[in-house]
């Protein structure tokens, strides 16, 4: 038996990354006959949430599956469409358009990736296909088609993934009403204060503005920016990445939606940072992410009304952020989740699966009373490296511009990069090889689709593709790029394929 076990969590904060690490506790923990442990949240209403965030990667999938989530239910109540990948458009150069699909290019031949089999083709033959022909959520993408891939029993043609776009309000409230259905407990109230053990420094309690306190064995900060435990009472520092990436201002504005439903999120190179779009069911979500060292707020806001493509439903609404990292998100017994542990901009949709990384590490090296500091040096160890390896394929989409039209992009083809980035870039230009130096982060097909759709060709292949007959090559990934295009012409569209699965759950 564990001598202290914890008896309860508070969680401070009511977002996204609040009711996201209060689901999973409460399943586990809370109506558990021996030990239970009550899961309290701490959310205030008058400061709200920070209300963007809607786009993910395939992960999202798995952290609602361990919670038992019905797929369509989920579809139906946070309005959600599929996303296949990124269409980006303007990056790398002005005109240039290619798409960062989920899953893999192929099937290849052998052991080798399919893009070493292009480059060699490409060599060889005028007017390659481009390679993301052979990815089919890149296909399926160009053609707005979406059917989940049968992972069951797969197929050649079943190597692509999928996340979701979703409404955030709607999926806070969606994970709030499972945690209270499984026993969680929500607090409103304005956290004012926090008491510490005066020798620990553990954190004791908090207080309320209205004078209550609120007591606890082990405190999760989902506080947002103001990373009011973490940093307010603890002062766990922050290292700033605004020398690589320079954006440091959002504006976000929802527009009504467009005639088709589009199963991508499409991001757009701007003057001095770039748009988003993100299309729901019931409307469709944009925002410009920019900095404003390079541009002005007024400028940004006439960039982002003038790439919606309906009308505003409402103001844009001016968000700042500093890009970087808690250096410790874990001290005592405090562990900050979310925009409270710290950011990189939303270009890859990953502070949602950032949060899903820190609450999967939290519940693996789930304490007791005593925090163990090894615990918390493990969860930073790994978290750290985590949103590091974030922070290095995000600066890559800046860093191999070819575009010199503004003084923004001038900049960040100049700007200095991480060692581990500059490592990455070099070895993929000479080779064509991918260092995979995060396998819990971007796959290889991640990097190929960025690295080559970027404008980077790599000087050479693999030389172990050079041993099989060009011709039988050639013969395969025709024969594949078929298979694909036949595969994703029998699909369903992606708006009826949600109208169906939003039936079934009503
Ligand atoms: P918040 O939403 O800010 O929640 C903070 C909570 O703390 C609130 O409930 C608030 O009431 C509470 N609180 C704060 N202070 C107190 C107090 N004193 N007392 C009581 N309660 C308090 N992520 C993605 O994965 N995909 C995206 O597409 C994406 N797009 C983004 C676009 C932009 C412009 C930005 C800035 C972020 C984006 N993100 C995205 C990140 C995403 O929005 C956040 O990771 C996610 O919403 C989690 O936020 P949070 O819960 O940590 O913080």
């Amino acid at each position: 038996m564990i001598e202290k076990p914890i008896r309860r969590i508070v969680i401070v904060g009511g977002g996204t990354a609040g009711w996201m690490t209060a689901a999973p506790l409460a399943q586990r923990l809370a109506r558990r006959p021996t030990a239970p442990c009550e899961v309290i949240l701490v959310e205030s209403p008058e400061i709200g949430t920070i209300g963007v965030g809607e786009a993910t990667l395939p992960t999202i999938r798995y952290y609602n599956a361990a919670l038992g989530i019905d797929a369509d239910d989920f579809v139906r109540h946070t309005r959600a469409s599929y996303k296949l990948g990124i269409e980006f458009k303007d990056w790398g150069q002005v005109g240039n358009r290619f798409f960062h699909g989920f899953g893999d290019f192929g099937p290849s031949l052998g052991d080798y990736p399919a893009h070493m089999f292009w480059l060699r083709m490409a060599a060889e033959f005028n007017n390659m296909p481009a390679l993301e022909s052979w990815s089919v959520s890149s296909m399926m993408a160009r053609q707005n088609k979406f059917v989940p891939p049968n992972e069951r029993a797969p197929t050649a043609t079943d190597t692509y993934s999928y996340g979701y776009h979703f409404d955030a309000g709607l999926y806070a409230s969606y994970l709030r009403d499972y945690a209270l259905a499984r026993g969680a407990q929500r607090i409103e109230g304005m956290v004012v204060d926090v008491e510490r053990h005066p020798e620990s420094g553990f954190i004791t309690a908090i207080k309320l503005r209205d004078g209550r306190r609120v007591e606890g064995d082990l405190f999760v900060d989902c506080s947002g920016f103001r990373g009011l435990l973490i940093e307010g009472a603890l002062e766990a520092g922050y290292e700033d990445w605004s020398e690589q990436l320079p954006c440091n201002s959002a504006l976000a504005v929802p527009c009504a939606s467009a005639a088709v439903l589009t199963p991508y999120t499409r991001s757009s190179a701007k003057e001095a940072g770039w748009t988003w779009r993100i299309p729901l069911q019931h409307r469709t979500g944009n925002g410009h992410v920019y900095s404003n060292a390079f541009t002005s707020d007024e400028r940004a806001r006439a960039v982002l009304l003038d790439s919606l493509d309906g009308a505003a439903l409402d103001e844009p609404r001016q968000l700042r952020f500093v890009t970087g990292r808690r250096k410790r998100s874990w001290v005592k017994n405090c562990v900050a989740v979310g925009l409270a542990a710290g950011f990189v901009e939303p270009l890859e949709s990953t502070s949602i699966h950032l949060i899903e990384t820190a609450v999967g590490k939290l519940l693996e090296l789930f304490p007791d009373r005593d925090c163990a500091p090894a615990l918390a040096a493990e969860f930073n160890r790994f978290v750290g490296a985590r949103y590091e390896s974030v922070r290095d394929f995000i600066v890559l989409h800046y860093k191999l511009t070819r575009r010199d039209d503004s003084e923004f992009w001038r900049y960040c083809a100049a700007m200095p990069i991480p060692d581990s980035l500059r490592h990455q870039i070099e070895l993929f230009r000479e080779t064509g090889r991918v260092a995979i130096l995060d396998r819990h982060g971007f796959a290889e097909p991640s990097f190929v689709a960025m690295l080559m759709g970027l404008g980077m060709v790599p000087k050479r292949y693999d030389p172990f593709v050079d041993a099989l007959d060009i011709r039988q090559v050639h013969g395969h990934f025709a024969g594949v790029r078929d298979m694909i295009a036949q595969a994703v012409a029998r699909m369903p569209e992606h708006g009826a394929y949600i109208a169906a699965q939003v039936e079934r759950a009503a």
